[in-house]
């Protein structure tokens, strides 16, 4: 028995459940991306990489994937994880893709260091992209050496499982395996392979690049949007005329990305990085490069090195977010009208939608927080700016939503601790508690435990020197994060102020 006997569970269940089986019960490994669009695909393999060693295994997933974690666990099925053990039918590919990174474009991003694997179909029957992060240099490399190291990569894997922990659209982590090979940065880290599982890995800069490439009919560009349908909005398949099938999708990436940058708002998260490549079409996060989450609330808030002038600060994200979809719109015009004045009108009138969209997610999502989702929007806007005004610079964004759980069952020391203006504040929670907030709603909502920026340094840092527990112990942690336990006291608590301001570095 082979590997890829063992890799999936009984080829029985997976026929049950997806209809799709690989030759001899193997693991399908699809290259739907790859034979779809050939011209964003660059076949190419991973490189060596000479001691594998896992470092974290995402079993719960493995088990939504059909694959086994016991033969994961193997050498053989380490090979898999890096790329170098691969089923014969599977096409590994490196994505052609451009994008606007910080507001310039550059034609030709694409996979420098990362890989498609191919497409497996999860337990629910739906497609979800394997791709490797670190696998050597590619095409697009430009000048970078391929490769990553283990902080980054247990980094996005702690963070992005956190977000799926909290409920939000986002790309997962299946592994993390340490190659052997030294990664130069400022000092010698040790290199690993990220194992990351995606709705897709199309992006707003997947299209980009197909417009980009001026065929006669836009020939790409057409047959990526219908393959965008087919994989995130299938049932749009079924509007015959192209150009409103088209415009269709553009509107869903419009209402999905308002509901996920609402999330993302509303749970405090910076993202860091949203260059155009950088957001996708299915409505995940993607790449958690310098990212993090807010401690004190402050609309101004930039964690990452790179961002001088704070484009993608904490509140210039939704903006951000309209911004990269105009960019979409832009690369779409052809497939929206045959006369561009008319595409663009077209296109102004959809992304119009975001706006209104976005607004109506982030007031939805703060009257939960709140623990009033019956008020009606009118009644609670003037509370929620009043509350933020008050809080602003001062108060932990993610305690105070549960100090003021206890505020709705009648004790507001903790909420009122978090202020310096605690007169303001006691009028504000006198028309707050008018509104009846139930406490139980708010702490159903409201995490108590995030990667809070000092945990998750102090996680990569034991675990690049070797020890993994702490990184292990803060992956428990944060997979239950609405369920406040007994004993992970120092988890909900904010960095202490010896752990000064904070500072990201893009993964590279
Ligand atoms: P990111 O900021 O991680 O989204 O990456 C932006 C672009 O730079 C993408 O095209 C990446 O593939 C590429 N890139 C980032 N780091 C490296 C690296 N070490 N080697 C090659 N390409 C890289
Ligand atoms: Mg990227």
């Amino acid at each position: 028995m082979t590997f890829f006997d063992l890799v999936q569970t009984s080829p029985a269940d997976r026929d049950v459940r997806t209809g799709h089986e690989g030759p001899a019960g193997r693991p399908l490994l699809g290259h739907h991306f790859a034979d779809a669009l050939p011209e964003l695909s660059l076949p190419w393999t991973a490189a060596e990489a000479p001691a594998p060693q896992l470092l974290a295994l995402n079993e719960d997933l493995a088990g939504d994937l059909g694959l086994d974690p016991t033969a994961l666990r193997t050498s053989a099925g380490l090979g898999f994880l890096v790329g170098g053990n691969v089923p014969d039918e599977a096409t590994p590919v490196a994505q052609g893709y451009a994008g606007h990174q910080f507001g310039g474009y550059s034609p030709r991003l694409g996979d420098g260091r990362a890989l498609l694997l191919g497409e497996l179909t999860d337990c629910d029957g739906h497609l979800r992209d394997l791709h490797l992060k670190g696998s050597g240099r590619t095409p697009f490399a430009r000048g970078g050496d391929g490769l990553a190291a283990v902080g980054p990569m247990l980094r996005e894997y702690v963070m992005c499982e956190a977000m799926h922990a909290l409920g939000i659209p986002t790309t997962r982590a299946l592994a993390v395996t340490a190659t052997g090979v030294t990664v130069r940065r400022e000092v010698p880290l040790p290199g690993a392979v990220l194992a990351r599982v995606a709705a897709s890995h199309l992006r707003v800069g997947s299209f980009q690049y197909a417009r980009a490439l001026e065929e006669p009919d836009h020939a790409t560009l057409r047959r990526l949007a219908d393959h965008a349908i087919a994989r995130h909005y299938p049932t749009l398949a079924e509007i015959d005329d192209d150009a409103s099938r088209h415009l269709a999708l553009y509107r869903s990436v419009v209402t999905a990305q308002a509901g996920l940058i609402a999330r993302w708002m509303l749970v405090g998260f910076v993202h860091g990085v949203m260059n155009t490549d950088n957001m996708t079409i299915s409505g995940e996060t993607i790449d958690y490069g310098p990212c993090a989450f807010l401690d004190v609330y402050d609309p101004v808030t930039v964690f990452s090195s790179i961002d001088a002038d704070g484009r993608y600060a904490y509140g210039n994200q939704p903006t951000i977010a309209e911004w990269n979809l105009a960019r979409l719109a832009e690369a779409m015009l052809p497939l929206l009208a045959d006369e561009q004045d008319r595409a663009v009108e077209i296109a102004v009138e959809a992304l119009g939608g975001f706006r209104e969209q976005y607004a109506v997610a982030w007031s939805a999502g703060v009257r939960d927080k709140l623990g009033i989702p019956e008020a009606s929007p009118e009644e609670t806007e003037p509370l929620v700016e009043d509350l933020f005004t008050l809080i602003s610079g001062q108060a932990d964004h993610t305690q105070l939503f549960r100090a003021l759980a206890h505020g709705a069952r009648g004790d507001l020391a903790p909420a009122r601790d978090q202020v310096l203006d605690v007169a303001g504040f006691d009028a504000w929670a006198q028309r707050w508690l008018a509104l009846g907030p139930d406490g139980d709603l708010m702490d159903r909502d409201n995490p108590v435990y995030i990667p809070r920026n000092h945990l998750v340094e102090e996680a990569l840092a034991a675990a690049t020197a070797g020890d993994l527990t702490p990184f292990e112990r803060l992956g428990e942690v944060l997979a239950r994060p609405f369920e406040e336990r007994a004993g992970l006291e120092r988890y909900a608590e904010p960095a202490p102020d010896s752990f000064g301001r904070y500072t990201t570095f893009c993964g590279t």
